[in-house]
């Protein structure tokens, strides 16, 4: 895992696996049914590393031979948060990992008028401050959409916030940052820059036209 001091906040998960399948999602010919399976994948590795410093607890476990100590991830309940739509496809992958993870959901459009993120739909379990939530989605691009996603999270009750992308622009990452210095950000790669559409370079395209075939 890569942390740099020109990102505050940022950790780049570098895992030689995730380099592999990341370059392969990023290549335009790689068709649905792999993206959405390369996304599960890398989803699932990213949540390894983002998950690295739960608390454990010891207890006791009998083996059939005797007893001995055992350590199970303690306190505070996991939520995933993906922002609609493309988050959905990191969902899958980390639910492998952390089953017991409950889901709540975030939908945001950008108002014609403020050219501001507004929530159209936000459901999340109600107990938030006892959560612990990973907000998902593929693009940091602009950040608007991530920080305000965080934002809503707060206004719920939420106290620890972690942001999981695949793929994050430095604009993103900053603005994210800049709103919520609390919230630490897992990407798979650091890319260039956004271009004049608010695409990241060199990126993957649309990520949610090619998870979901409606491109
Ligand atoms: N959202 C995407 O799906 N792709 C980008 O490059 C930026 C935002």
């Amino acid at each position: 895992m890569l942390t740099t001091p020109e990102m505050p906040g940022l950790t780049v998960v570098s895992h030689p696996l995730v380099r592999h399948k990341l370059a392969i999602l990023r290549d335009q010919a790689t068709p649905t049914k792999i993206f959405k399976e390369l996304v599960d994948e890398i989803a699932m590795l990213m949540a390894y590393e983002a998950t690295a410093d739960l608390p454990l607890e010891e207890f006791t476990v009998v083996t059939p031979l005797e007893t001995t100590t055992g350590h199970r991830v303690s306190g505070k309940k996991l939520t995933l948060v993906p922002i609609l739509r493309a988050g959905l496809g990191m969902v899958e992958g980390i639910l492998k990992l952390v089953p017991a993870a409950r889901v709540g959901h975030v939908g945001l459009y950008r108002d014609h008028d403020t050219l501001e993120p507004v929530d159209y739909y936000f459901k999340v379990p109600g107990d938030t401050a006892e959560r612990d939530f990973f907000v998902l989605d593929p693009m940091l691009a602009t950040g608007g959409s991530a920080a305000s996603a965080v934002t809503s999270l707060k206004r719920a009750g939420a106290q620890r916030i972690r942001f999981l992308c695949l793929v994050a622009a430095p604009e993103g990452v900053r603005k994210l940052h800049a709103a919520h210095p609390d919230v630490p950000i897992f990407a798979a790669s650091l890319d260039r820059q956004l271009n004049e559409s608010g695409y990241i370079l060199p990126g993957l395209g649309d990520a949610g036209d090619r998870l979901f075939g409606t491109r």
